[in-house]
C-alpha cells in the first residue's frame, strides 16, 4: 500500500480493542494508513510485537511507561530479546511524569529518582540499538530536557527522540526543536483552539501526526473510542493551521515519520 498517513501513537495492543482490533487495523489497511503501536512495559511490547508481526502496516515500539506502574521497571536483558525484532522502530513510551507524585516529599523524591533511574537506562538501550525515543512527558519538562541535553552532549546524533502528545509552550518546543529533536500532535490540537499558536510555531519538517487511541478521540469522534484511522482529522487540523494544501502536508508527515523511524 502507498502509505497516506502515519499515526505513530497508538496503543492498539490495549484492551479497549478486545472486541473488534482485527476491523480497526484492516480499516487502516483500506484508508492507506501506518501506525506505530506503543507498548507501555514488557507485556503490552510483547504484544505490540505480535500485531506488528501480523500486519504490515503495523510497527512496534518497547519501552516501560514512567507513570503507570512503579513496579513495572525496565529491565535491558528482557528488553535485548524484542528490540533485535524487524519491525521495533523506536524505545518508549518512556520518560518522566510527575503529574500524580506521592505527597510525602521523601516518597515523592525516592519515585523521581526511580522515573529518571529507568529514563536514562531507556535512553542509553535507545542508541546502543540505534532506535529514536518515544517520549512521554508530563509536569517533568525541566529534569527530562537536563537529562536529555546531557546525553546529547555525550551521543551526539545517536540520540534521536520525539516528545509524544506534546501539548507545551512555545518556549518548551524551542528548548526541544534546538536539541535536533521532533515533537508530535494529537487530536487535542482539532478541539483546544489554544494550540493552534504552538502548531504554527513548529516547522512541518519537525514535527509527526498521532492519536494515542484509545485515548482523546480527535473533533468529530470526541468523546469516543479513538482509532489510529482518526489521524486523518489531525493532518487536516495542521494543514489547516499552516495554511498549506493538505497533499503537501500529508507528503510532509508520512516523510518525517519515515525517516525519523527508518520505515521501510
Ligand atoms: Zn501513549
Amino acid at each position: 500500500m502507498s502509505t497516506e498517513y502515519i499515526d505513530i501513537h497508538s496503543h492498539l495492543n490495549f484492551p479497549q480493542y478486545d472486541t473488534d482490533r482485527g476491523k480497526v487495523i484492516e480499516d487502516l489497511e483500506k484508508n492507506n494508513i501506518s501506525t506505530i503501536t506503543i507498548g507501555t512495559n514488557l507485556k503490552t511490547s510483547t504484544e505490540a510485537i505480535e500485531l506488528a508481526e501480523k500486519y504490515s502496516y503495523v510497527y512496534a515500539s518497547v519501552g516501560v511507561h514512567p507513570g503507570d506502574d512503579p513496579n513495572d521497571r525496565f529491565e535491558e536483558p528482557r528488553f535485548e530479546k524484542l528490540v533485535s525484532h524487524k519491525k521495533v522502530v523506536a524505545i518508549g513510551e518512556c520518560g518522566l511524569d510527575y503529574f500524580r507524585l506521592p505527597s510525602v516529599p521523601s516518597e515523592a523524591d525516592a519515585e523521581k529518582r526511580r522515573q529518571k533511574e529507568d529514563f536514562e537506562k531507556q535512553i542509553s538501550f535507545a542508541v546502543k540499538y540505534d532506535k529514536p525515543l518515544m517520549i512521554h512527558c508530563r509536569a517533568a519538562y525541566d529534569d527530562a530536557l537536563d537529562i536529555l541535553s546531557s546525553k546529547k552532549k555525550e551521543y551526539g546524533d545517536k540520540l534521536c527522540a520525539n516528545f509524544h502528545f506534546f501539548t507545551e509552550p512555545i518556549e518548551t518546543a524551542k528548548k526541544i526543536l534546538d536539541l535536533g529533536f521532533t515533537v508530535s500532535f494529537t487530536g487535542v490540537i482539532t478541539f483546544v483552539k489554544q494550540y493552534a499558536e504552538l502548531v504554527s510555531y513548529v516547522p512541518l519538517d519537525a514535527m509527526m501526526s498521532e492519536t494515542d487511541a484509545p485515548y482523546v478521540a480527535p473533533a468529530p469522534h470526541r468523546g469516543m473510542r479513538n482509532e489510529p484511522a482518526y489521524v486523518i482529522e489531525v493532518v487536516k487540523k495542521i494543514a489547516e493551521i499552516k495554511k498549506m494544501p493538505l497533499e503537501e502536508v500529508k507528503r510532509q508527515l508520512v516523510a518525517n515519520a519515515q525517516k525519523n523511524f527508518k520505515l521501510r
